[in-house]
Order: C-alpha cells, then sequence, then structure tokens
C-alpha cells in the first residue's frame, strides 16, 4: 500500500466511488480509495438500482441529472457491465397539489435539461398498460431516466478512476484518522498508515463512526428499507419492451419490472418505532449484510402497491430484501467540509445514493479541487447542521425523512419530527397569540400570525393565509411592528488585530468609527460567495457580526478558519446569549422613544449605526438596520431579557396598533426592497459582480480574499447576472427555480420571489444572460406551467431611496 496521497477516500460504496471517478476525472489521480470489504459490500449491493430525475430540488435535479446522463455511456467508457435500463418512470398525481407540484418540477426539468411530460390517465395507461388509473389526475413521465445495476455502476466507476490512474485498496479498513502537524492527515489502517492532504468520510451507515475518528459528527440515522421481488409476471412475459417505473404516493412506493418479474419498494409510514429502525452505529464486521424481513409492517403498502398494478397480484413475492440505508436529519446527502477541520469531508448520507452517486461526486469534486462548486452547495453542506441535531432529533428527523419520501412537498408545510429544538424566551407567549413556527437550524421563529384561529391550507397558490400576511405587511409599512428574530447568528469579534482582520476576510471596508455598520461578504478565493455578514463596530477592537441563522456553524467556521495563526483575534458565537427584537414601522421611533432615554433622532442615532443603549430598564444592542426596509431598530438584549423587553414595547407600541409579524411577511417586505437572500441570491455559484453587489467590494482595499479573482472577473465580464424584476402572476409567485424563456430559449432561472402586498406586485429574482439585466426589458418565467411576463426593474419596488429607513 502506497504511504502517500493526495486524497484519502474511506468507503468504496457507490457515494465513494463516484467521488474518486469524478476527482480522477478532473485530472486529480493522486487519490486511494479504502475499503474494509468489497466494494458496494455496505449498503449499495442490494440497493433497487432506481434513478429518478424527478427531485423537488432544481440543485439536487442537476445532481440526478449528472447521474442519467452518465450511466448510460458508463459501459461505453469503461467496459463494466452496468445493466441501465432507460426505463423511464411516472410519478401518479391524486390531488391539485400534486399536479402543481409536477408544473413546479416540469420547469426545473426545463432548465436542468431532462425530458418530462404531465399526462393524463389514458396516456398513463398507453404507456404502461397494467397500471390502474383509479384516483388519479395525471402522472409526471420522465423520459430521460431508468434503472441499473448498482454493483455495475459502481464497478465501472471504479475502473473508468483506476483507468485514470486513482487506487483502489480493498479489504483494509480504516482503524483511525489523525491530524498531524503538519496540516495532513494520517489515516490508519489494517495494514499500514497513509498521509494524506485531504480526507473524505464515504462511509455510508458507518460514516458517524468514521466521524468519530476525528471527533466530529454528523446528523444521520441508520434505518432499514425494504423491497419486494415478485414471481414472474404472465404480463410482462409477451412484451419485448419494459413498462416504466411507476412511484406512487398513495402506496408510498416504487414499482417496477425487473426482468419478468417486479420489484416493489416501500417507504412504509407504520411501524417506524426503535425496535426495528434505528441500528445505531454498525458492527465494523457487517459486510453484505441484510436483515430479517418484516412483511406485516409492509403489507398495507404492498397492498396498495398491487392495487396500483393488479397483475403483480399473482405472482406472488419470491424474495425480500432488507437492507441497511441511511437518512440524513433533512434529507439531502452531507457533501462538504467538516466545521472546525481542514480537509476533512463528508461525502455520505445519501438515501438516494444510486441515483446520486455521480453527481454528488462531480460536485464535490469541484469543490475539493477548485473551492467552489458549480453548482448552490447550500443545501448539502453539513455545516447545515450545529449541536442542537443530537441523537433524538436526528433519529425523529431520520425517520420523518424516511417516511415523507413519496410525499409530495408543499410550500410552507412544517413537519413535526424533533421540534421544538431552539426556542427564545418569547416562543410560548407568541404562541399564545397566535405564533406559527418555522424551523431554521433549531430554532423555532415566527412564520405568521392566526388571529383568528385558521390553519394554513398549503398551497402552490395564494392561499388562506395570503390576506393575514398582507395585514402585517401593511401594518409595517404604515405602523409598527414586531418580530422575535433571535435565530439570527452572532458573533463577537475582538482583539487588536480584528479590524484588519476582518477587513482582509471581507469584501467591505470596516466602519472607520465606532457605531458604524456595514454589510459585507466573505469570499473564496475565486470570488464566489460564501458568507454574508452585518458587522458593527463596537470599539476600536470589538466588532460584533450577524449573519443568517441558517449560517451560524458556518459563518462560524469561515470566521475562524480565515484566521491566521500571527493575527490576534478573538472569536466568540454568541448566538445563544443574545436575543433579536425587529421595531420596524414609521411610528417604531415613538414607540421605542417612551422606553429609553437615548436620542433617537437622526443626528444622534442615524440609519446604518448601533450603539448600546438602555431600553425599559435593559442594557441592549440597538442597530438602526433591517431587512424590511423601514424606519426602524433591531434591539439585541441579552436573551433572558427578552421577554421583559418584549412585553415593554408591546405596551408601547399599543396606541400605534403595533403588531407581531412574521417570517412569511419579511419575504415580500425584503423583496419589494430587492434585499437579497443568502442561500437563494447569495451563493457559492456566484460572485458579488454576478449578484449586482458591487457597491458592498472595495477595490481600493489592498488585499481582500478574492479580490483578485474578482478583478479578473471585472476585466473579463460577465456570464450571468442577477436580475430584479416585477411579474404579472396570478395567483402564485416566483419560488425560486423556475425557468426564465425568450421566446422558446430558456435563458435564466429564478431564485427566490414571491408577492409585494404594500406595491401590489408580484417580484422576484434570476440570473439571467446578461444581456437580459437591463432596466424594462421583458421576458417570460413559468410559474406552474403559465408564462408569465416579467419585467426588470433597475430600483426597489418599494422606497429606491430609502427615505423610509432614513426617516
Ligand atoms: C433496500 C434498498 C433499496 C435501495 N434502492 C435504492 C435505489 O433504487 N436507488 C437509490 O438511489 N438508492 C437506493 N437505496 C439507497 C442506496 O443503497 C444508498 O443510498 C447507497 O448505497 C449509499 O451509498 P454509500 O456509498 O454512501 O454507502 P455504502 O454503499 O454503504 O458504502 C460505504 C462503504 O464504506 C465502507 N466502510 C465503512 N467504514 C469503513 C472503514 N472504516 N474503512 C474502510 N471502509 C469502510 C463500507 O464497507 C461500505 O462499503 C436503497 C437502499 C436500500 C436499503
Amino acid at each position: 500500500m502506497k504511504s502517500h496521497a493526495r486524497i484519502v477516500i474511506v468507503g468504496g460504496g457507490i457515494m465513494g466511488v463516484g467521488l474518486l471517478y469524478h476527482l480522477a476525472e478532473e485530472g486529480c489521480s493522486d487519490v486511494m480509495l479504502i475499503e474494509k470489504g468489497e466494494l458496494t459490500s455496505g449498503s449499495t449491493w442490494h440497493a433497487a438500482g432506481q434513478c429518478p430525475s424527478l427531485v423537488g430540488n432544481y440543485n439536487m435535479a442537476k445532481i440526478h441529472h449528472h447521474g442519467n446522463t452518465l450511466y448510460p455511456k458508463l459501459e461505453e467508457l469503461t467496459g463494466q457491465y452496468v445493466s441501465w435500463h432507460a426505463s423511464g418512470g411516472i410519478r401518479l398525481a391524486r390531488t391539485r397539489e400534486d399536479l402543481d407540484w409536477f408544473e413546479f418540477m416540469r420547469g426545473i426539468a426545463s432548465n436542468v435539461g431532462f425530458r418530462m411530460q404531465i399526462i393524463g390517465p389514458d396516456e398513463i395507461r398507453k404507456i404502461h398498460p397494467f397500471v390502474n388509473t383509479d384516483g388519479v389526475l395525471a402522472g409526471a413521465w420522465t423520459l430521460d431516466d431508468g434503472h441499473a445495476d448498482p454493483s455495475g455502476l459502481t464497478n465501472a466507476m471504479a475502473r473508468g478512476a483506476k483507468n485514470m490512474g486513482a487506487t483502489i485498496v480493498r479489504h483494509t479498513r480504516v482503524t483511525d484518522i489523525k491530524a498531524l502537524p503538519s496540516g495532513e492527515w494520517e489515516v490508519s489502517t489494517e495494514k499500514g498508515t497513509v498521509i494524506a492532504e485531504m480526507v473524505v468520510n464515504a462511509a455510508g451507515c458507518f460514516a458517524r463512526r468514521v466521524a468519530q475518528m476525528v471527533g466530529a459528527d454528523l446528523p444521520i440515522c441508520n434505518m432499514e428499507h425494504h423491497y419486494v421481488v415478485t414471481g414472474p409476471v404472465a404480463e410482462f412475459m409477451d412484451r419485448d419492451e419494459e413498462v416504466p417505473v411507476i412511484r406512487d404516493p398513495h402506496a408510498s412506493s416504487y414499482i417496477r419490472q425487473e426482468q419478468k418479474s417486479a420489484v416493489v419498494g416501500i417507504y412504509e409510514h407504520v411501524g417506524m418505532t426503535e425496535a426495528w429502525a434505528p441500528r445505531g452505529f454498525p458492527n465494523w464486521d457487517s459486510d453484505s449484510e441484510l436483515f430479517p424481513d418484516d412483511l406485516e409492517r409492509l403489507m398495507p403498502w404492498l397492498g396498495r402497491a398491487m392495487e396500483r398494478v393488479p397483475v403483480l397480484e399473482d405472482a406472488g413475492i419470491k424474495r425480500v430484501i432488507n437492507g441497511a440505508i441511511s437518512h440524513s436529519a433533512d434529507g439531502p446527502p452531507m457533501l462538504g467540509p467538516v466545521a472546525g477541520l481542514k480537509n476533512y469531508w463528508m461525502c455520505c448520507g445519501s438515501s438516494f445514493g444510486i441515483a446520486q452517486g455521480a453527481g454528488c461526486g462531480k460536485y464535490l469534486a469541484q469543490w475539493m479541487l477548485y473551492g467552489d462548486s458549480e453548482i448552490n452547495m447550500t443545501g448539502y453542506d453539513p455545516r447545515r447542521f450545529g449541536g442542537y441535531a443530537g441523537d433524538e432529533y436526528m433519529k425523529a428527523r431520520g425517520f420523518q425523512d424516511y417516511r415523507l419520501t413519496y410525499v409530495t412537498p408543499l410550500p410552507g408545510e412544517e413537519f413535526p419530527a424533533g421540534r421544538p429544538s431552539r426556542t427564545s424566551p418569547l416562543y410560548d407567549k407568541l404562541r399564545r397569540q397566535g405564533c406559527v413556527h418555522t424551523e431554521t437550524f433549531g430554532w423555532e421563529r415566527p412564520k405568521w400570525f392566526s388571529l383568528d384561529g385558521r390553519i394554513e391550507e398549503f398551497s402552490y397558490r395564494h392561499n388562506n393565509v395570503f390576506e393575514v400576511v398582507r395585514d402585517e405587511c401593511l401594518a409595517v409599512r404604515e405602523r409598527v411592528g414586531l418580530l422575535d428574530l433571535s435565530g439570527f447568528s452572532k458573533y463577537d469579534i475582538s482583539g487588536p488585530d480584528a479590524g484588519a482582520y476582518l477587513d482582509r476576510i471581507c469584501a467591505n471596508r470596516m466602519p472607520s468609527r465606532s457605531g458604524g455598520i456595514v454589510l459585507t461578504h466573505i469570499l473564496s478565493e475565486q470570488g464566489r460567495i460564501k458568507g454574508e455578514i452585518t458587522v458593527t463596530r463596537l470599539a476600536d477592537d470589538r466588532y460584533y457580526a450577524l449573519s443568517a441563522a441558517a449560517a451560524e456553524t458556518r459563518d462560524l467556521d469561515h470566521l475562524v478558519q480565515g484566521k491566521l495563526g500571527s493575527e490576534v483575534v478573538d472569536i466568540v458565537n454568541v448566538t445563544d446569549d443574545r436575543g433579536v427584537l425587529v421595531l420596524a414601522g414609521p411610528r417604531s421611533r415613538e414607540v421605542l422613544a417612551q422606553l429609553t432615554d437615548s436620542s433617537l433622532d437622526n443626528d444622534a442615532f442615524p440609519w446604518l449605526t448601533g450603539q448600546e443603549i438602555t431600553v425599559a430598564g435593559i442594557p441592549l444592542r440597538a442597530l438602526r438596520v433591517n431587512y424590511v426596509g423601514e424606519l426602524g431598530w433591531e434591539l439585541h438584549p441579552q436573551m433572558q431579557d427578552m421577554e421583559v423587553l418584549y412585553d415593554a414595547l408591546w405596551r408601547a407600541g399599543e396606541q400605534y396598533r403595533m403588531v407581531n409579524f412574521g417570517l412569511y411577511a419579511v419575504n415580500s417586505l425584503r423583496i419589494e426592497k430587492a434585499y437579497r437572500g443568502w442561500g437563494a441570491e447569495l451563493t457559492n455559484e456566484v460572485t458579488l459582480l454576478e449578484s449586482d453587489m458591487q457597491r458592498f467590494i472595495k477595490f481600493d482595499k489592498e488585499e481582500f480574499i478574492g479580490r483578485q479573482a474578482t478583478l479578473r472577473q471585472k476585466d473579463e465580464g460577465l456570464t450571468t447576472k442577477l436580475v430584479y424584476f416585477e411579474i404579472d402572476s396570478g395567483d402564485s409567485d416566483v419560488r425560486g427555480s423556475e425557468p426564465v424563456y425568450d421566446g422558446d430559449s430558456v435563458i435564466g432561472v429564478t431564485t427566490s420571489g414571491g408577492y409585494g402586498h404594500h406595491v401590489q406586485k408580484g417580484l422576484g429574482f434570476a440570473y439571467v444572460e446578461p444581456q437580459y439585466a437591463e432596466d424594462g426589458i421583458s421576458f417570460e418565467v413559468d410559474l406552474l406551467g403559465e408564462r408569465c411576463t416579467g419585467t426588470v426593474l433597475n430600483e426597489p419596488a418599494h422606497d429606491p431611496h430609502n427615505l423610509c429607513l432614513k426617516a
């Protein structure tokens, strides 16, 4: 065994081998994959081999599409048989919401590049004559997907990788991984030691054990999953052509032809108890293992599957496969770095590893080798979780994710597992006032307030909370509103080098005076956006940084890992220590003035400044900024003072008919101000120039990370650019991922949007070809199958000159 490799991958399932192949394809052949058994001997060998195109997420659809493009060619590329069957698939719709989701998906399909048609019951039966279409409204027919032999795919990619110079070591267990003072990793195995620059954990259901070797953990939950193979189906015998895979949400299952038999895979909703599901950490000697089957548990779902394809009823069950599968706490795999560790990567936690192995490998390889991936990796980055995601949370969420496999995702739908996890002291008080919370990074955050007890009817279209949100928005624009945003990520950054350090890692310049506030971005060396933070200079050597709730681990990691050994800077995560109340609206000054002796007028407390003041007897940090575009203050007291502060503000606001508002309203208010969102408009895919944020770059600073690349791009020009647009949408809004058209050509993709209740317009953001980024240019956006005209705006729909903010 070689003693050195640039990259060591632990685990030879389809995820590890998919990565190996793509690293090699990118020209990095100094990679060694180490597998304790045979390749595929974890979860991969027994998988059903399904590779669907239809996934409800734009970036994940790209991951699947890459596999569905590569797998049919693998045999020719490598000489290894993969048994690719281009069967296509049909997912059935039974409700109007299913249909809207199909329309949304069809938009994604146009953008990603796979073929998809929405077909009626008659056509479904033409394509698959054995389907019972009772209760079926339509089908989403995807024509470019299929299924393959998982071992064949893995071995083909392994052969391809070896042909390109990569190394595979089998029957060798990695027993330990240690960081060396040199910054390299020492990977100990049963057969010797390898020194590597980077290590990747691709250990499937063993990933938590391998993570523990470096003191890390990850919220993935191992459980069992079954499929059954029927005996020969007489009706299949007479056909030359294979029928497409049927995916039936009612049966929570997939049903596909396997030669002359059928395979039925079940995601049962019942019997999810600890007795069977979590196997915790498997034993190292678990190898090519299957578990005893539990047909009783599957029966209700299997029954529905048989009703859907009745010709299976007489075929009998020939074989049952019950194998190990891992589900992450929120569904998608873990792809990316581990917080606090340099060059330790995750490539695991996939519950659709056969479909995703190639795509995950491709985009993770880009990230590892070039610092960024060409798709938005926010949703896969392992740093999307934090310490709150402990064992109980992980288990509850992993089970939930399993049960949701075939449930149509509905915008705004909330699921209960693992909640509440992190709450502010106002949680119960706000609930009593009708607050409906949503969860981000474990935090329960107000979404909207049900003042009359109504329950949201989830839909892709305007629903029964539309007018409630409108009232919240108008109250903020016309009077004053209060919002608990304690989930904001907060960091105290101090020390003699704090200012210089922040100037070095951020594209904007730090405020020159104490009390100044700037919005700034942390970029990669390639100039792409890693993080967005709002920094307040509290004193010459003290700064207070805020970032998105979802970015708590990630931005802390950027801040900590961005620090040079020579810089004397202290970075403390104070997210749990301080709460945040957003007081916003034209009457906010009058409300606040009743509770503080500090002057709040524009001379004493201008926009974009912060001060430590006392409100209702509570010392706090008050920042004159907000994300809703109104006169207002963010108040950051110690967490334990939140309730007293809230009560005092509420009393002071009564005469102005102050309201509580939530994040639905925030989305409407921020889109009216053209405020971009981290993770949507601002992602690892794009630069500040592309996101039209050049005013936040200070090129005259001698150096900041990403400066050279940004300058280069400025010279070379852009290939995509963010535009802000209004749209004549009807009863649905832009949500992000919709295709943008000029005639029949797709010219871009939306990133987010919403309805501006104050300006009474649909609004959105999209990345388009730069020639379309001109004020007044029109294009079309596909909203749930309807072409709606979007017109580029060169200024915010509300208060373009910030007069409200500066009032
Ligand atoms: C019944 C069933 C049907 C399925 N059907 C499908 C399907 O149709 N389509 C689909 O996309 N997905 C399907 N899946 C899911 C799919 O099997 C998994 O998502 C996928 O196999 C995960 O691949 P992996 O590489 O992450 O893990 P694994 O295949 O488990 O690979 C991890 C490897 O790491 C090795 N390893 C662990 N620790 C060490 C160590 N310390 N040293 C060296 N090696 C180590 C293990 O031996 C193992 O080979 C199915 C799962 C089940 C249970």
